[in-house]
């Protein structure tokens, strides 16, 4: 019998922890039991099988980000076009990063989901729940002076301290410098150093395959969680916003995106979408950029045809700086929360929101939850009080499941089509 494929398998795995997930629930609310085996609860069992697969992701970001983007500036600056390269990327990051905010700009403002059926500020529907406490355990005390901040910290003090606190923005700026320095070595020693890096980052990547075999379970455990705890719960206004954002998420995905994809690439949409499915479906499952990278690699490399040189440069750098999601959803939460509160949205604040969003989408770290601190940001820079994040919390995870696999699909595009530019081949050209 021939194997399912791993994105059909990681697919099923989603379809049965989420059945598995929602009678736990169930069971929970009507008998008040927590169901378990000899003693262990279900929803335990399943956390730690979802860890155990998320910490085998993590514990190869740190040496793939570094050997990656080592290799990939030292191959690139060698050719001596790497200013060409990284203009291209950095621009297409930009571009599609205000794109996707400016669909999240229209589709709220059109939707108005701040708004009850009156037409007024949702304030008193919503009873913003959350408790201060709560809100400042999850995001600290922020203002627009943290996007400085944020910034700040690209060039850090201790690299292996910023390796270590997952500081990924710190460990790409060294490690684009160490290839760039590389290349300016004479050959005795940069030919090593070049081939050590080269098999680090390739024994990285077959960790990456090993590892994805257990993805099935590891998806399982960490989808089956969410569900269990949370159930599918809605709350007027808020699932009114959760379907804006799945809206717009959407409109970004299959129809800027695939545009870009068509004529600017010159490849079949359709193609790439089916090439990256299993690392959008991972980062479904894990809510983070950075985890999925292994995978997203993998999928650009094996199944969109992308050469090493490219993949390995546009790929690492994207998993942080390039969130099309990430920023989408931040413009669109705090819009949504700025019409709850009845701010008057003139065009002072919709730019406020936009650049921040902008901004702080480049600089959060590429894991679960991440941009609730720049929207606690954005809110202290239009003036509401960070508070109001609380009600997001409620659809948070399931709508960061969705942003995230727009992460890695925006990246996805980007490697394809700058692969496009450089004049590859790939598999998936029209
Ligand atoms: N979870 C997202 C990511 O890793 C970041 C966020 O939007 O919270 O890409």
């Amino acid at each position: 019998m021939r194997k399912l494929a791993l994105h059909w398998q990681i697919l099923i795995a989603i379809v049965l922890a989420g059945i598995a997930g929602y009678a736990i629930f169930e069971y929970r609310g009507s008998t008040g039991i927590e169901p378990g085996i000899f003693g262990v609860e279900f929803v335990a069992i399943f956390g730690y099988v979802g860890d155990l697969f998320l910490n085998a992701l993590k514990m190869i970001i740190v040496p793939l980000i570094t050997s990656s983007i080592i290799v990939g500036v030292a191959g690139i600056g060698s050719g001596g076009n790497l200013g060409a390269l990284g203009g291209k990327t950095l621009l297409f990051y930009a571009t599609t990063t205000l794109a996707a905010i400016l669909i999240g700009l229209f589709v709220i403002n059109a939707i108005g989901p701040g708004y009850n059926s009156d037409g007024e500020p949702a304030r008193d529907e919503l009873a913003f729940t959350a408790s201060a406490e709560e809100v400042a355990a999850k995001v600290g005390d922020k203002d627009a002076s943290d996007v400085a901040e944020i910034f700040l910290r690209m060039i850090p003090e201790n690299v292996v301290q910023a390796a270590a606190d997952g500081q990924m923005l710190g460990l790409i700026f060294f490690a684009i410098l160490f290839g760039y320095f590389m290349t300016h070595l004479s050959h005795d020693f940069a030919e090593p150093l070049f081939r050590f890096w080269n098999g680090v980052f390739h024994v990285m990547m077959r960790m990456t395959e090993w590892i994805m075999m257990f993805a099935p379970l590891g998806v399982f455990g960490l989808v089956g969680r969410v569900i269990a705890e949370a159930g599918l719960k809605a709350a007027g206004p808020l699932a009114v916003f959760a379907v804006a954002v799945l809206i717009a998420l959407s409109l970004h995905a299959l129809v800027t995106l695939p545009l870009l994809l068509r004529f600017v690439g010159r490849v079949s949409p359709v193609k790439t979408i089916i090439g990256a499915s299993q690392a959008m479906l991972t980062a479904f499952s894990t809510a983070s950029s950075s985890a999925t990278l292994p995978v997203t690699i993998e999928c650009v490399e094996d199944r969109i045809g992308v050469s090493n040189k490219i993949s390995s440069f546009v790929l690492p750098l994207g998993a942080t700086v390039n969130m099309n999601g990430t920023a989408l959803y931040e413009c669109a939460a705090a819009l949504f929360l700025a019409q709850a509160y009845g701010l008057e949205l003139t065009f002072g604040v919709q730019f406020t929101i936009v650049t921040i969003a902008l901004m702080t989408s480049i600089g959060v770290a590429g894991v679960p939850s991440a941009s609730l601190v720049a929207i606690a940001i954005i809110l202290g820079a239009i003036g509401l009080p960070v508070e109001a994040i609380g009600v997001l919390m409620v659809f948070d995870r399931i709508l960061d499941m969705c942003r995230t696999s727009i992460n890695i699909w925006g990246d996805v595009c980007c490697a394809t089509i700058i692969a496009r530019l450089e004049g590859e081949e790939t598999k998936v050209a029209l």
